[in-house]
């Protein structure tokens, strides 16, 4: 069954917005086992959206249209939909009520504008919208089904979860379980050597793809067919094992977590905590891992010392050690672990000094060179890195490095050091 996404809305064709309902919307779908075939973004204008709708109601069985259903001048979806089916817009006196009691409760007189909102495609069955006052429509043109949804998020979610869905259900589709597995600290093409052998033992029903950037892969598994769930999932936990026998020191997570969510978890299970002393990453480990919801109980601070000066002012390193060994060193880093771990009082000090680039690299410490130290009870360890890529992309594999060492100082194998 051919399964399409409409994005309606002139915002999301600007740098400003994006489209993420049809990333809810494709996981929702994904869940049923329904592929997405094909995605368009569109703006407010009626005969590019006409020309969309056309193309849709051609090729596809399922269409979900979503934007532009509110009050506004540029929102016509609902008007174009119709002139596109040929088919009249109905008004619906109990629509118009319920919209007129919603803003009585806030106290305003409902305006004009929202008038149009009351107005229903000719055969369409309403999708109540109690987080706001566009409806949304569901109706079926030949062999097509078409879902008309409202933009706002907080809106098409509970309409999608609560009233598609069910209805998607009931046409009776088949089955897809998705895995997301997730590395880091080795690179796309020894994933590729290592998964060679895997790739001969990947189940029939079930697809096999990877995807990497710098500091980051994934290996996504999916199950597509029949039913029961059990022997689908009975399927992937087995292919996830063989994954992660030729894998494992490089696995972070097998559940698509993010590595600061795991580390999180990690310093909450041991009771311990962190701090940071950021140098080129200015502040990037502390906003991943404060990024994490119920980090309080276990992130104390990031200091990002930049300078010299701020480096032996904050934490201690002394000026002599960075004019002696300079500041993107290993004696430094180390330093600045024993530093931010004492002045904060954490159980662990994390310290990142590199050269981020492009300027500032020498023949002996070249762009991409990165110290990472963690200092802990038992002392100190510094590892040298050498990082591709931009100044973002440093960045961002520094981060990445020093969170994954932090989660292999506490998965069970180091557990006793610490
Ligand atoms: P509209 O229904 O076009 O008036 O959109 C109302 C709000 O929903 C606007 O703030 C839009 O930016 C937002 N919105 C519309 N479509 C999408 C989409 N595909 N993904 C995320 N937000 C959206
Ligand atoms: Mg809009």
């Amino acid at each position: 069954m051919k399964t399409e996404i409409i994005a309606v809305g002139s915002e999301l064709l600007t740098p400003d917005f994006q489209d993420t309902n049809s990333l809810f919307l494709t996981a929702g779908l994904n869940s049923i086992g329904l592929d997405v075939s094909f995605k368009t973004v569109v703006g407010d204008d009626e005969r590019d959206l006409a020309r969309v709708l056309r193309t849709a109601l051609g090729r596809s069985r399922l269409i979900f249209c979503m934007g532009g259903l509110g009050p506004t001048e540029d929102d016509r979806t609902r008007e174009i939909l119709a002139k596109t089916l040929g088919r009249k817009l109905v008004y619906h006196k109990d629509i118009h009520a319920r919209i007129r009691e919603r803003f009585r409760r806030r106290g305003i007189a409902m305006p004009a504008s929202n008038l149009k909102q009351c107005y229903v495609i000719e055969g369409a069955e309403v999708l109540d919208n109690p987080n706001g006052t566009a409806p949304g429509l569901w109706l079926n043109k030949a062999r097509c089904k078409v879902a008309l949804l409202p933009g706002p998020p907080r809106e098409i979610r509970p309409m999608f979860e609560n009233q598609v869905l069910p209805r998607l259900a009931a046409l009776g589709r088949g089955l897809m379980v998705r895995r997301v597995m997730r590395l880091t600290g080795l690179g796309e093409s020894a994933m590729e050597t290592l998964m060679k052998p895997v790739y001969a033992s990947v189940p029939p029903g079930v697809t096999v793809t990877t995807l990497a950037s710098p500091g980051d892969l994934s290996i996504r598994l999916t199950y597509k067919g029949a039913g029961p769930r059990a022997a689908a999932e009975a399927l992937l936990d087995g292919l996830e094992r063989t994954i992660g026998n030729a894998l494992a020191p490089w696995i972070y997570s097998r559940e698509g977590d993010t590595l600061e969510t795991v580390v999180g978890a990690l310093l909450k299970e041991n009771g311990k905590t962190i701090a940071c002393a950021e140098s080129c990453t200015g502040g990037l480990i502390g906003h991943r891992l404060t990024g994490v919801p119920g980090s309080s109980a276990y992130f104390l601070e990031s200091a990002v010392v930049y300078s010299n000066r701020a480096k032996t002012r904050r934490l201690g390193v002394p000026g002599t050690l960075l004019t002696r060994c300079g500041a993107v060193s290993a004696a430094a880093a180390r330093a600045m672990a024993i530093g931010i771990r004492k002045t904060s009082g954490a159980d662990l000090g994390l310290a990142v000094t590199g050269v981020a680039g492009p300027d500032g690299g020498t023949a002996r410490k070249p762009v991409g060179l990165v110290y990472i130290a963690l200092a802990h009870a038992q002392g100190v360890a510094v590892h040298r890195n050498l990082f591709f890529g931009g100044r973002a992309q440093v960045k961002f594999q520094s981060s990445q490095k020093a969170l994954d060492v932090v989660r292999k100082s506490l998965t069970k194998r180091s557990k006793k050091v610490l």
